[in-house]
């Protein structure tokens, strides 16, 4: 049995003053939740007042990128041991946006995602298609392209260390979120493609939808076989429907 989790991904977003109202609001909101883990994915400037206001609560936190090398010459750069100083667990890595944005190709993804396994931190692997992709019947290419960029490279074992997050770009901050059968399908394909390398890690690793995510779609999406939960945007700003997604997924 997977236990659901919900990620809340804030991307460029947050102050000081907003940040602790909805941190606060957030812990107090999800502290009886028993049967879900709910992390936020905070900017690195507050990854510090994160740690000291969720430490010792049911509220994780993690970043939002990390460099795929240790301590040097790289400015601007952020290494994984440093979120590991800051109590970071999860770490994003291949979001669409920085792939698109940033130019992070399946390459450099890659060694992202091993940089941060070898640090400790649990990497949450984006995948995902395009509009145009999907429109050409490509959605598997696609995700199996960049589920092999993890996979045929380090095999399966890394991937019980892992998150994986399906986010079509087309539902990623529009107000067109998959279907539940849409998502199901597209998790079933991946879960599946793992399970021809290893069965086990198949069963237990944890895979999330994410796209337009909001409190009216979310028990639908969950409620889908192979579906773990979630990678929120925009909602995880407001604390009152990210608790309520986070709710839906216990
Ligand atoms: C995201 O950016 O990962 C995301 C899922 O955003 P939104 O929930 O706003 O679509």
């Amino acid at each position: 049995m997977r236990r659901k989790l919900v990620i809340g991904n804030w991307k460029m977003n947050g102050s000081i003053a907003k940040n602790q109202l909805l941190l606060e609001a957030v812990i107090a909101g999800v502290q009886d939740l028993h049967h879900v883990d709910c992390v936020v994915c905070v900017p690195y400037p507050y990854l510090g007042q994160a740690q000291a206001l969720a430490q010792g609560t049911k509220v994780i936190w993690g970043a939002q990128n990390l460099c795929a090398s240790e301590d040097g010459v790289l400015t601007g750069g952020v290494s994984p041991h440093m979120l590991v100083d800051y109590g970071c667990q999860y770490v994003i890595v291949g979001h669409s946006e920085r792939r698109m944005l940033s130019h992070e190709t399946d390459d450099t993804a890659a060694a992202r995602f091993i940089a941060a396994i070898k640090a400790g931190l649990t990497p949450i692997f984006c995948m995902g298609e395009t509009k145009e992709e999907r429109e050409s019947d490509w959605t598997d290419y696609v995700v199996g392209r960049q589920l092999d960029s993890i996979l045929r490279r380090f095999g399966p074992e890394v991937l019980a260390k892992a998150v994986l997050a399906y986010e079509p770009l087309w539902a990623v901050g529009t107000d067109n979120p998959a279907t539940p059968e849409q998502a199901q399908q597209v998790h079933k394909f991946i879960r599946h493609r793992i399970a021809k390398c290893d069965a086990h890690v198949a069963k237990s690793v944890r895979i999330l939808y994410g796209g337009s995510i909001q409190p009216s779609n979310a028990p639908a999406l969950f409620a889908m076989h192979d579906i773990d939960g979630g990678l929120v945007g925009r909602c995880s700003l407001d604390a009152q429907a990210f608790v309520a997604i986070c709710a839906a997924a216990n």
